[in-house]
């Protein structure tokens, strides 16, 4: 089989990979110039570092299965940090279960429904029962209106703005349910896993192809090939073809109806700094920002789980944030954008100073986050699409789990096998 995929992220390699060890002829193209897709990394102080702050869990098995394939076993450590929130000027230690139910302001009957709701849905199995119920609506309900409004709701609001209210408790339920304190890191990063793929491919005659921006996907007759061609002017033709890009990328290239909402974008987009300092700036790996004023997310210390000396000595800081594609936190030029958000940085840390900062990275991309509302198994895309040798593998077809690297690799692993490729 000549196998053509659109994409070199976890799920495009993963399929990619399979598909190579079984014989078949592949070629990706992928439109960036390194692989990885969202979890594709820069280098800084001479070593690979993530765009976008990233760990595995202990039970994300499908990455962790790949990553003892691929010979990196040895290299996979699971590490305990430290979280915490900032919220009403302060900083509140939020890593064992401890420190939750002491949080700040709530009354001893707030932390028992805090703690008994939270116990509940660590403990609940499936979590089909919370497809059509919202997450506020039912921690307001369960978790009490304290607990809620200071932990909860921010996070929410944090990550989906405008459309906090929308999101699916079965959502939120598997993002408890399914995560471990432990998080998991692959010395000297992911980039080693995707690299490996890549060379993996590559060894067994696949091909590999970067800069690859794919502008149309068509299929003129059932038994015809699927013909793909990219912004540089290249065309390829290939009996099947596995797109992992988002469905309204996959959507413009194969010009299908704007609008059907099955194709439709329910994506919010990501933005990312990592700040290069001379010196630590938060006391956790993990900050998350509680303050409804403040222009970012959550502040990541990545040197608090892995040690600077890898990095030369620098203490690397994410500032991430989710965000509407309008909106000006996307939009904004990013050395505008980073003096916008130094006031809030040191109000984190009224120590913190401008001369911390020896370098700065800025990555943007404009589908990183499916909104997962109650109503969301209709809008999940199908494999098969409109065209009999094209199949669709991306991250909003993950349910009710949120979208993560283990779960594009189960997916490509699942649908790849589903199609005799593997
Ligand atoms: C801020 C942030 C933090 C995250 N943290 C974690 C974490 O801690 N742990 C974790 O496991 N996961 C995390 N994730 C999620 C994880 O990165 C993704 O779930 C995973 O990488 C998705 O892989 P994928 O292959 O399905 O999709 P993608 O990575 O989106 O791959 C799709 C690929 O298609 C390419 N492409 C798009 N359009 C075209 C085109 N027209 N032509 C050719 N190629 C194209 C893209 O460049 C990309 O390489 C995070 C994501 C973000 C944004």
């Amino acid at each position: 089989m000549n196998l053509g995929i659109i994409g070199a992220g976890a799920a495009g390699l993963t399929a990619g990979w399979d598909a190579v060890r079984a014989g078949h002829q592949v070629t990706l193209l992928e439109a960036a110039g390194e692989p990885g897709g969202l979890a594709a990394s820069l280098e800084v102080g001479g070593a690979p570092l993530e765009r976008y702050y990233h760990h595995i869990f202990r039970s994300d098995r499908a990455m962790i299965g790949l990553i003892q394939e691929l010979g990196l076993g040895d290299a996979l450590r699971f590490h305990k940090p430290t979280t915490g929130i900032y919220r009403g000027g302060r900083l509140i230690d939020f890593t064992t279960p401890f420190d939750m139910v002491r949080f700040p302001g709530f009354s001893p009957l707030d932390s028992l429904r805090f703690a008994v709701s939270s116990a509940a849905l660590k403990a609940i199995r499936g979590g089909e029962r919370f497809n059509d119920r919202t997450a506020l609506a039912w921690l307001r309900r369960w978790a009490g209106r304290r607990a809620t409004a200071s932990v909860w709701e921010p996070l929410l609001r944090g990550k989906f703005g405008e459309r906090a209210e929308q999101v699916s408790m079965a959502w939120l339920w598997a993002r408890i349910h399914c995560r471990t304190f432990e998080l998991g890191y692959v010395d000297g990063g992911f980039e080693r896993v995707y690299t490996a793929l890549r060379d993996g491919i590559e060894e067994r005659g696949g091909k590999v192809e970067f800069n690859k921006a794919v502008e149309s996907i068509q299929q003129d007759g059932e038994d015809a090939p699927a013909v793909v061609r990219c912004a540089d002017g290249s065309r390829y033709a290939f009996d099947r073809l596995i797109v992992t890009t988002p469905q309204p990328v996959f959507a413009r290239a194969a010009g299908l109806p704007a609008g059907d909402t099955v194709w439709q974008n329910q994506y919010l987009g990501a933005t990312c700094f990592v700040l290069e300092l001379d010196r630590s700036a938060i006391p956790y790996y993990w900050l998350n920002i509680n303050e409804p004023d403040f222009p970012f997310l959550a502040v990541v210390e990545h040197t608090k789980m892995i040690d600077p000396a890898v990095y030369g000595g620098r203490h690397l800081l994410y500032v991430g944030n989710y965000v509407e594609r309008e909106d000006w936190r996307f939009t904004t030029e990013p050395a505008e954008l980073l003096e916008r958000f130094l006031p809030y940085l040191q109000r984190i840390n009224p120590e913190f100073d401008r001369s911390w900062i020896k370098d700065w990275h800025f990555s943007r991309a404009g589908y990183a986050q499916p909104v997962v509302t109650p109503g969301y198994r209709s809008l999940i895309p199908p494999h098969e699409t409109p065209m009999s040798k094209v199949t669709l593998v991306t991250m909003a077809q993950i349910y009710p789990q949120d979208r993560g690297q283990s779960y594009s690799v189960a997916l490509a692993r699942k649908v790849t096998a589903s199609l005799g490729l593997s």
